[in-house]
């Protein structure tokens, strides 16, 4: 056994080591994930975060159940790889989530704002989700009444406070973008910032204030499919150019400018081959370049909230969106998340105490997927409804779907999460078993590298 991730300090605190007599028959924690390796199988800890590479005759052992007596289970015994049959793991898991939220800062501040600077597009894309909403977008009054939210309400990290961009397209109006951050500069405010956008308008000026003035670090852009495929989805309000060409070039803009650029691949039931295709293309045109990423992003063709959790047809479509991901991988292209060392408190912006969604129209939000109701307050009177602000971190996961999951404890599902359906599913279940098996060995292939 090699211990590649030690397990993390609050675990080992919460967890101690238990003793057993030597007769109790233990069980394999429900909480284990493997993944096999050319050294071996690594195992990694969902609850404790400890990763090891076991021996195939070690890892045999972690599947069945022994006699707390038995020498050779002793080591894992110790570190809760088994426990004993009636263990209630998930009560365990909780107790010990309730355990960490204690030292959660929930002091009153903020130091992540997305800032929605218009709900209009210049794309018709039909997935939008904004779809029939109202296409207001923010003044300049209110813009200013932004800077003073954020002037009272901040607090700067060590890289100051983080902006995020978001719309409709961000790019839209971006008169506020210019307006905001040179307020917040004239205000010695420090601060970096990121975009949600279609990369259309990030050309010109806004390239240039991009880099010069908001601060910009890092841009997301969703690719539909090849030049035809993305011209037809997008359907831009423009009559002339190309708009796929365009934004091809703007990329290599951004990157020419040093600002990363992650693309986003939608993933739907019908356009595999093309996307395929379409990352030939990508890997030849910035393939290598520095800050360039490409993720996938099943967009399910079937309604997620009537969604039965066996539907096959979804799980086809997370495959081939894992065959999409093998591609990019073997082309260092893909972004992996690292493993998890620590334990995560908090999923996304709804559940940080830290994090506010402002709308164009000046009211705060939680989650982005809420643009016109379950407001939290507005912009002049800040959180007026801490009920509504509370809900939004509140759990969505439910202890006879969950019971015995192996991914309790790094499974963050929001009750009010629009992303997450009523039940989880083979598909859901696929994706993250692959997930956790390429972060194991990616926390591997980093261990290997260290110890050269
Ligand atoms: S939501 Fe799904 S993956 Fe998460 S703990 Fe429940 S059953 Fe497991
Ligand atoms: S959609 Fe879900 S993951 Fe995204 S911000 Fe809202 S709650 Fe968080």
């Amino acid at each position: 056994m090699v211990i590649i991730q030690p397990m993390e300090k609050n675990a080992k605190q919460f967890i101690g080591a238990p003793t057993f007599a030597d007769d109790t028959l233990l069980r394999p924690s429900s909480f284990l994930h493997f993944a096999k390796c050319a050294d071996g199988v690594l195992c990694f800890h969902a609850l404790t975060k400890e990763l090891l590479l076991l021996s195939p005759a070690e890892a045999a052992l972690l599947t069945e159940t022994h006699a707390a007596g038995d020498a050779a289970i002793r080591p894992f015994a110790e570190k809760h790889y088994f426990v004993e049959q009636a263990q209630d793991e998930t009560k365990l898991a909780d107790e010990f989530y309730a355990f960490l939220r204690l030292f959660v800062n929930r002091d009153e501040y903020f130091s992540a704002y997305r800032i929605f600077t218009t709900m209009d597009c210049n794309a018709r894309c039909y997935y939008c989700y904004e779809m029939g909403r109202p296409r207001i977008s923010m003044t300049q009054e209110t813009a200013e009444k932004v800077v003073r939210f954020i002037l009272r309400t901040k607090k700067e990290k060590k890289n100051g406070i983080s902006l995020a961009w978001f719309g409709g397209e961000p790019l839209y109006n971006a008169e506020v973008i210019n307006y905001i951050t040179r307020r917040l500069s004239e205000e010695r405010v420090t601060f970096a910032s990121t975009m949600v956008t279609n990369g259309y308008l990030m050309r010109g000026e806004n390239l240039i204030n991009a880099k010069e003035r908001w601060h910009l670090r890092r841009v997301q852009i969703s690719l539909d499919g090849t030049e035809e495929v993305y011209n037809r989805s997008k359907a831009y309000i423009y009559k002339e150019g190309n708009p796929y060409r365009i934004v091809m070039e703007n990329i290599d803009g951004l990157l020419d400018a040093g600002i990363s650029v992650s693309i986003r691949l939608n993933v739907s039931a019908q356009n595999l081959q093309n996307l395929s295709l379409l990352i030939d293309e990508l890997v030849a045109r910035f393939g290598g370049k520095k800050g360039f990423f490409i993720y996938t992003h099943l967009l399910f063709d079937t309604d997620r909230k009537k969604f039965t959790g066996d539907d096959d047809a979804q799980l086809l479509q997370a495959k081939n969106m894992t065959a999409l991901e093998e591609k990019l991988q073997a082309n260092r292209l893909l972004g992996v998340h690292m493993l998890e060392d620590a334990h995560k408190i908090t999923k996304c912006m709804a559940d940080s105490p830290h994090a506010v969604i402002i709308l164009p129209n000046g009211k705060l939000g939680k989650c982005e997927h809420y643009s016109e109701d379950h407001f939290i307050g507005d912009v002049e009177n800040g959180i007026t409804d801490r009920a509504q602000f509370l809900e939004f971190a509140a759990s969505g996961k439910t202890p006879e779907m969950c019971g015995g999951c192996s991914f309790y404890p790094i499974c963050n599902r929001l009750k009010l999460c629009p992303d997450e359906p009523l039940v989880c599913g083979k598909a859901d279940k696929f994706l993250r078993q692959n997930r956790i098996e390429r972060q194991m060995l990616k926390a591997y292939e980093k261990y290997k590298k260290a110890a050269k």
